[in-house]
């Protein structure tokens, strides 16, 4: 029987080539009728045999193009219309925009043949995208989305491109950034002094190999901002752009043309073979095994970050020289945000860089590279940026009105969410300087206006100094307003992801999060449900002098650390390098010494005492050391440690740790021992504070996050034991083990707080 079928598809249904393949599938199962976008998705009116429409139906769930995500299909039966064929009707605007952006992604296989293609009129036009790859979120300024509302909009197509924009069954049906040599945006060449070498795509890549291999810096203007590229086997070039960024430490990714050459030197599996050949194309952490590079590319340090290109420019580039291996760090002086604006780039960067390859289409939405890290076959974030954002992260409890969640002021991000979708923005980094907090309010008012988002209700951390905290009161003025303590965040961030719904056991170990006691929590054991937790276990606390101080010179901690186990200052390496009797006053007298119990502070203090750091130059340094020498061995020592239980909560004493540490050190154990040792000291005794935890609770579900997690020695042995254990272990798959996973925790646990049912 005939019948008639009003289809609502919502989700990412747009620019990514819904309609025409609506339109296939349509004459494959000969449907009648037409289907247009709307803001709020796509509608289908379909007329067909019943079993026809069923069909159709289905595939339209499953057979969906690579870059649309279908998040729900809503059909009505209506009168037959008597349709005589199917067609692609005209947009039209409601007034309810609830349409999303799809991410940048890696130019598809099709594109790639016809860049190669030297018959092709796109043959190396480094603008080549179809529907199913290029850039989206990085160009659009509004919606809907229509070549107007992107940076496209000053480039008029020529007949050509038009042809095929117009034509549904064309790869380049409405695809608004269509381009071609001819009426598309260009390439150009710059001295850093801002002269003009050349617009000649085939004379700028072999110039660009020239000063490479020649030891030069050069900013190449990407997807989502500018990469600062070196030869990668160059050691002057590498330690030049070291001294330049003014990036002592923190290592530099890398990138190379194919895959083939990753696994000549660095050990992939297959869970990394399958990220690093994604769409999404981002840095993956691999482990060195031949050294091939620069040992100033990761100084010190034995896994390596490296991604395969994305852009035609680089798919050229690479094309010339197979060994070809690239530093591509972000366009940035250490810890500014990534430079994406041609005006800001030679600025910024006309110090570091000698030459600059840019184009003449804007940048509307920065983003960094993300960068993914695989343990046991599964992946996890350290930065979900370009390529991941904005996909919504869908969830069963729909929100009522619209909420705003500003992250923490560290590795931020912020989420927004409406109906059923959360969206989480770009990394924006530590939100310090002026210039970083301009970038994030920026970007919050532009996903406000892209996501259509008015917020009713307004989360950020409880921090009282955050610069996220402040800015959140001023937005929420006379709305709702809810402040949410870090650690929770972090676990309920995990709790979201996997919908759980009942209260968890919840080990959030991080660096640095405010606690309800004014003090800095970081060793957190909790029971957490989405609205509320119980604080039931933690390190014992340790001053940190001169506070934020201590953070930077580690050496204070490791003082500290022993002053509070009451063992001599003697065992303190450097100590005549430093104020030490100044810094025992402050510690006697309890000046300027905010308690800490995180644990990213104790194996910030356990790095100093073992000799292994004293000082950083970026976040996480001294603890990414001690782990680096941890895995030079694998021989330990059993350290055992009694926890102290009260009514209320469990303490573990940091300063047995620590004399049990020294004692290691009086008996001449070797350092690599000793911090593999005191890695698995606390992956025993977080064992066993769980296993007491499920025996007062009841409670089996382990969820693990925060920033210390990032630790392989750490996340894979607590991992492991808690499963052997018989403890069902939740770890963040979607958002960052870090600060960059907590907006999603404070989004859900406003929801729950403040919205009634
Ligand atoms: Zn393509
Ligand atoms: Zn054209
Ligand atoms: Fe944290």
């Amino acid at each position: 029987m005939k019948k008639h079928f009003h289809i609502k598809v919502n989700g990412i249904v747009q620019g990514v080539g819904f309609r025409p393949f609506i339109y296939r599938l349509a004459l494959e199962n000969n449907i009648k009728g037409y289907v247009l976008n709307d803001t709020e998705g796509v509608t289908i009116e379909a007329e067909g045999e019943e079993e026809a429409l069923e069909k159709f139906i289905k595939a339209i769930k499953k057979k969906s193009p690579p870059l649309a995500i279908v998040q729900e299909i809503k059909i009505e039966e209506r009168k037959i219309n008597h349709f005589k064929n199917f067609w692609i009707e005209k947009s039209k605007a409601t007034d309810k925009k609830t349409t999303f952006i799809p991410p940048d992604t890696n130019i598809c296989k099709d594109c790639l043949r016809e860049f190669f293609d030297p018959k092709n009129r796109r043959y190396h036009y480094p603008f080549i995208v179809c529907t199913y790859c290029g850039p989206r979120f990085s160009i659009v300024k509004d919606i809907p989305y229509d070549r107007d509302n992107t940076a496209m909009a000053e480039f008029s197509m020529c007949p050509f491109c038009q042809k095929e924009y117009e034509d549904p069954l064309d790869r380049r049906f409405h695809t608004q950034p269509t381009a071609c040599p001819v009426c598309g945006p260009h390439l150009f060449l710059y001295k850093n002094d801002k002269t003009l070498i050349s617009e000649d795509i085939e004379e700028i890549v072999k110039k660009v190999y020239k000063y490479l291999k020649a030891g030069h810096i050069i900013a190449i203007k990407g997807v989502g901002g500018y990469h600062l590229a070196c030869d990668a086997t160059n050691e002057e070039a590498v330690l030049k752009l070291r001294e330049r960024k003014r990036r002592p430490f923190k290592p530099f990714a890398l990138m190379t043309g194919f895959i083939e050459k990753i696994e000549e030197f660095l050990s992939v599996s297959p869970k990394e073979r399958e990220i690093l050949l994604s769409k999404e194309r981002p840095i993956v952490i691999l482990k060195e095994k031949k050294s091939q590079v620069s040992k100033y590319v990761a100084p010190d340090l034995t896994y390596i970050g490296i991604m395969l290109p994305y852009t035609p420019f680089q798919y050229l580039l690479f094309s010339l020289d197979k060994d070809l291996i690239l530093v591509m760090t972000s366009g940035n002086l250490s810890d500014e945000p990534i430079c994406f604006r041609d005006e800001e780039a030679f600025e910024r960067l006309g110090h570091i860089a000698d030459y600059f390859v840019t184009y003449n289409r804007e940048i509307v939405a920065h983003s960094d590279d993300s960068v993914i890290f695989v343990i046991n076959e599964k992946s996890f974030f350290i930065r979900r940026s370009k390529g991941f954002v904005p996909t919504p992260i869908l969830v069963k409890k729909k929100f009522p009105i619209h909420l705003f969640a500003s992250g923490g002021d560290l590795k931020n991000a912020f989420a927004i969410a409406k109906d059923n979708v959360i969206i989480l923005s770009q990394y924006l980094g530590d939100l310090e300087s002026p210039i970083t907090q301009k970038v994030y309010k920026d970007t919050v008012f532009h996903f406000l206006k892209i996501f259509d988002i008015h917020p009713e209700v307004f989360i950020s951390d409880i921090h009282p100094n955050y610069f996220t905290t402040t800015l959140t009161d001023k937005l929420a003025e006379g709305k709702l307003r809810l402040k949410v303590q870090h650690h929770h965040a972090h676990i309920v961030a995990v709790m979201a992801e996997y919908e759980i719904d009942e209260p968890v056991i919840g080990l959030a170990f991080d660096g640095t999060g405010f606690g309800l006691d004014f003090k800095i929590w970081g060793s957190e054991f909790l029971i957490a449900d989405r609205k509320n937790f119980k604080r039931v276990a933690h390190f014992s606390y340790f001053a940190l002098p001169g506070g934020e101080k201590a953070i930077k010179e580690v050496w204070r901690i490791g003082l500290s650390l022993l002053y509070h186990a009451g063992i001599p200052i003697e065992y303190l390496p450097f100590k005549e390098k430093y104020p030490i009797n100044i810094i025992l006053q402050m510690l006697e007298k309890k000046l300027n010494c905010p308690e800490a119990c995180s644990i990213g502070r104790i194996f910030d203090g356990v790095s100093a005492l073992l000799g292994i750091c004293e000082a950083i130059t970026t976040e996480a340094e001294a603890a990414q050391k001690l782990e680096e020498i941890a895995l030079k061995t694998e021989n330990f020592y059993k350290i055992d440690i009694e926890f102290k239980e009260n009514e209320n909560e469990i303490i573990i004493p940091t300063e047995e740790l620590i004399r049990k540490i020294i004692e290691l050190k009086d008996k001449g154990v070797s350092s690599p021992e000793i911090a593999l040792s005191f890695h698995w000291a606390l992956i025993e005794v977080s064992l066993k504070v769980v296993g007491r935890l499920k025996e007062k609770y009841g409670i089996r579900k382990v969820v693990l996050n925060g920033g210390s997690f990032q630790n392989r020695i750490l996340l894979k042995g607590l991992w492991g034991k808690l499963e052997k254990a018989g403890f069902k272990v939740f770890l963040p798959q979607k958002v960052p083990l870090n600060d960059g996973g907590i907006a999603l925790g404070q989004i859900v646990i406003g929801r729950e707080k403040l919205i009634k049912n």
